[in-house]
């Protein structure tokens, strides 16, 4: 079956076509541009961005595809997590579409999605597998026995999201919007080891409580308090080597806890997912690591780990071959939807 997939929770508007595990197109129209000025997304511009780049994008992944409309089986669409303008404007369109081709409609969660792309890539997932999903606005470590129905949270970030971290020391280091990539480049002149940034919920104590869990506002602070240090002493704020030891600090927590939970469950298969996973330090640490632990590591390209309406049809193509009851016409956005709810 051609399964179409409808992205709009956040500032991209994409538009995937996916065939089984064959991704025929992936059309993705960002606002990323209006919102820099800003340091960050601004709701009613991505909602407006949305309605206007929807059919265009919509026609453009056709004609990548080389299909019609009317070729299409299903309609997936991210009915959550996200921002709630945003959203609407995705569900409507994937509703305007399922009622005027006649076909089954499924609402899915945007979270379980990023798992999801994964299989474009590599084929089937590995159920069960751990999943590490990193972005704009989650971190959590997932145990996933069926990417369409159980994904089970072991431990999420308890503050701030890894990819707000970037964006934040990118921020204060004067770099661009969305921080991760300029931070990611940064760091490849820096020195990973030149400053000792710490490490969140490391300590004895803390894995007590939360061995799964992460924390970075602390790390964040820490990175604000030696630049303002820098700064009063009159000397020069060295953005690499900043930029590397920062982000070995996050990477370094995210891949120890992730091995240890993929070691404490049991589970051979580390999946790697979301924005943040396009960061080239930690996809080569986890690699690194994971090897001398027996894990396994897939990570997606990185075209696809940031948001984009492939991993929405790659998901809607397991929903539907897995025979799923398609969502309700009148399927609502759900902005907090819990990573658990993975089709509505
Ligand atoms: P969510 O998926 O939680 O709803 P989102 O959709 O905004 O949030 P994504 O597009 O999945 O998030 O990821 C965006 C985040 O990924 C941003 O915080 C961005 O800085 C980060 N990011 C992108 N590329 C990199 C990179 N190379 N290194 C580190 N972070 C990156
Ligand atoms: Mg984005
Ligand atoms: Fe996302």
């Amino acid at each position: 079956p051609l399964v179409l997939g409808i992205e709009t929770s956040c500032d991209e508007t994409g538009i995937g076509l996916v065939r089984g595990h064959t991704l025929l197109a992936d059309a993705v129209a960002s606002s990323v541009e209006e919102h820099a000025r800003f340091g960050g997304v601004v709701p009613e511009v991505a909602s407006r961005a949305h309605l206007e780049a929807m059919v265009p994008t919509l026609e453009r992944a056709c004609e990548t595809a080389g299909v019609r409309l009317a070729d299409v089986d299903a309609v997936a669409v991210t009915a959550g997590p996200g921002l709630a303008g945003a959203l609407l404007v995705g569900v409507a369109a994937a509703k305007a579409l399922a009622i005027g081709l006649g076909r089954p409609l499924y609402g899915v969660n945007h979270l379980a999605a990023h798992v999801a792309v994964d299989t474009l890539e590599h084929g089937a997932l590995p159920e069960p597998c751990l999943a590490l999903l990193v972005s704009g606005g989650h971190s959590s470590l997932l145990r996933v026995d069926d990417v369409t129905a159980g994904v089970d949270p072991l431990g999420a970030t308890i503050d701030d999201a890894a990819g707000e971290a970037f964006d934040k020391v990118a921020r204060l280091l004067g770099l661009g919007f969305p921080g991760g990539p300029f931070v990611d480049r940064a760091a490849a002149s820096g020195s990973s080891v030149a400053i000792q940034f710490p490490r969140g919920l490391s300590s004895r104590r803390d894995l007590e409580r939360h061995r799964f869990d992460f924390s970075f506002s602390g790390l964040k602070t820490a990175v604000a308090r030696w630049v303002e240090a820098r700064e009063r002493a009159g000397e020069p704020v060295p953005v690499a080597d900043v930029a590397a030891s920062f982000q070995e600090a996050v990477c370094d927590v995210l891949v120890r806890k992730s091995l240890d939970a993929a070691t404490s469950q049991g589970i051979e298969d580390l999946l790697i997912g979301g924005g943040v996973a396009a960061n080239s330090r930690l996809r080569a640490m986890a690699v690194e690591r994971a090897e001398a632990a027996g894990v396994r590591v897939r990570v997606p390209r990185p075209g696809l780990c940031t948001d984009n309406g492939a991993m929405v049809a790659a998901l809607g193509s397991e929903v539907v071959r897995r025979g799923r009851t398609p969502s309700d016409l009148d399927l609502p956005a759900d902005s907090s939807l819990p990573v658990t709810d993975v089709l509505l």
